[in-house]
């Protein structure tokens, strides 16, 4: 593979770039009057047909540096049944239907047939608008192979292919099947390959299918945008003293938090703190890959239109979300991957706004916030003193497990506590509900204002969506699974995609995001009796 290397530079308007004037209308109508850097490096050789490899992370601008060359070069030429001219790869639904939404907004000025290949969606629909012809194809690999097997999609008329977050493509097992997809599609096709990294698998496949690419770098992969403010939150150790800290926080941080992204490493501990802030009454959502795709999109929808402050999630499920207004971003976990620290935190300061990261840390994250400082070059400012100053916490009133005999007693107990002392005296050790802290978390508050009522049932709405997913968690149908990489799904439980496939340098014995759909979510029909006791308010 030779390659041109074009030194990413802002042009002065993007009239200047070569787009048609109807594509410049839709721009100016968005909003946009600068081209990025990857939009002003790619645009002009993408329209002259060239192969592009765009180094770029997402918030650079590089969604609009492939659809707006797209769209322009799509107005020449119809599209034909079930043979797409165009085709973009994405690893996940998100970011699929996140491409979608641009071809809408800047294609407003054409009349584009869009279909849109995710898995968790039924064939039907799909099937229809493939017959109908697609000028652009938006897919995940594993639902656009299952159309293909199916006979219903031809890729031989594709003219241009786009191939999004490579890097991430990679890390969920991907690459086998975009090396399939490659290989059905004509060699004359015009490849765009965009990736925030470039370890040497993404570097071997730019070279085996791209053709003299012109390569446009804009940022160095792991840096961090220097209008976010970074800083650390130091905390005790256990789980309901990080949530207190993360209380603490909001509520300090309270004046310029429009609204939060709460990072989270497992999707246990993203039902934990979802649950457990809606029970202190913050407005919070939940958002990671075992929620079926409706709910997914409506959380994410609410957050977007800001009916929603704090939205907890995973990674999986929030990798590459383009929410342009986010004020906050908070990790309520260190990311055990260094470059997840990077994807997190760009969801906040983007578009040339400022934001605000935290990153909550215990005594045992010091490892991996030292990798975190290693890749980004930064050292990272403490928010309110070290490790060192962490006192050691009693734990949040509602939160902590009860203390079992024996254990220190709290100076200024409640009467409340003092009863259920009074009441548990002379049970034995096994009847008394000693420890017990996860149905506590769960334990509405007695009563609600009548006028909070509208708020609690919203919030119990959502409570119950969650419970539903997690109930619904060992049934994922067929067509959720479909965006899992081929070469192991037969192997696999029926459950979702992408969340499961474990990372290329995963070396760790830590359970991610993904872990929780192994069984281990809760106990179902076997929780044991001592955990369905009732808390009392
Ligand atoms: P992306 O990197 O594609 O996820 O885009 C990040 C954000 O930047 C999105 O909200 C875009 O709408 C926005 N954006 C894209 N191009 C421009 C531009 N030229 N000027 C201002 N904002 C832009």
């Amino acid at each position: 593979m030779s390659s041109d290397t074009t030194t990413a530079q802002e042009a002065l308007t993007f009239a200047d770039l070569g787009l048609s004037p109807k594509v410049l209308s839709a721009v100016t109508d968005a909003g946009y009057t600068v081209p990025t850097p990857i939009q002003s490096g790619a645009i002009p050789h993408a329209l002259l047909g060239k192969d592009v490899l765009g180094i770029a992370q997402t918030g650079t601008g590089k969604t609009a540096a492939f659809v707006l060359p797209m769209i322009t070069r799509l107005e020449k030429g119809r599209a034909r049944a079930r043979m797409p001219r165009t085709l973009i790869l994405e690893p996940t639904r998100e970011l699929a239907a996140q491409v979608e939404e641009n071809f809408i907004k800047y294609g407003k000025n054409h009349k584009l047939n869009i279909a849109l290949l995710i898995g968790g969606v039924s064939f039907d629909e799909q099937d229809k608008k493939l017959e109908r012809g697609a000028d652009v194809l938006i897919a995940t690999p594993g639902r656009l192979l299952d159309h293909r097997e199916r006979g219903k999609l031809l890729l031989n008329g594709v003219e241009i292919l786009v191939i999004d977050e490579a890097d991430r493509m990679l890390d969920m097992g991907f690459i086998p099947d975009i090396e399939r997809i490659c290989e059905m599609i004509p060699f004359t096709r015009q490849t765009l390959f965009f990736s925030a990294t470039m370890p040497p698998e993404i570097t071997k496949l730019t070279e085996k299918f791209l053709h003299a690419p012109v390569r446009v770098e804009v940022s160095k992969a792991a840096s961090t945008s220097t209008n976010i403010t970074q800083r650390l939150v130091k905390s005790g150790p256990k789980p309901w003293d990080k949530r207190e800290t993360l209380r603490n926080l909001i509520k300090a941080e309270a004046d310029g938090l429009k609204n939060a992204i709460i990072f989270c490493n497992r999707k246990v501990e993203v039902s934990d703190l979802f649950k457990s802030l809606v029970k202190y009454e913050f407005d919070a959502g939940a958002l990671h890959g075992d929620m079926d795709q409706r709910a997914r999109m409506a959380m994410l929808e609410s957050f977007r239109a800001g009916k929603l402050k704090l939205l907890v999630a995973s990674d999986v499920a929030a990798r590459g979300l383009d929410i342009p207004d986010v004020s906050h971003v908070i990790n309520f976990d260190v990311p055990i991957h260094a470059e997840d620290y990077v994807h997190r935190i760009g969801r906040t300061g983007r578009a040339g706004r400022l934001g605000k990261a935290f990153t909550i840390v215990t005594r045992s994250d010091t490892k991996y916030l030292d990798a975190i400082e290693r890749l980004t070059g930064l050292k990272i400012e403490w928010h309110d003193g070290d490790l060192s100053t962490v006192v050691a916490s009693e734990g949040s009133d509602e939160e902590a497990p009860r203390r079992g005999r024996g254990a220190p007693r709290r100076a200024g107990r409640s009467k409340d506590e003092g009863e259920r002392g009074d009441r548990n005296r002379g049970r034995s050790r096994r009847e008394a509900p000693a420890a017990k802290p996860v149905e506590q978390i769960e334990a509405e508050p007695a009563e609600i204002a009548p006028e909070a009522a509208g708020i609690a049932q919203e919030r119990r709405a959502r409570k119950d969506t969650i419970k539903s997913e997690n109930a619904g968690r060992g049934a994922r149908t067929e067509t959720s699974r479909t965006d899992a990489p081929r070469s192991d799904r037969a192997a696999r439980p029926a459950r979702d995609d992408r969340s499961d496939r474990p990372r290329r340098d995963d070396k760790r014995h830590h359970r991610r995001d993904d872990d929780m759909s192994d069984g281990t979510v809760g106990f179902g029909d076997d929780m044991p009796a001592f955990m369905r006791i009732e808390a009392k308010a």
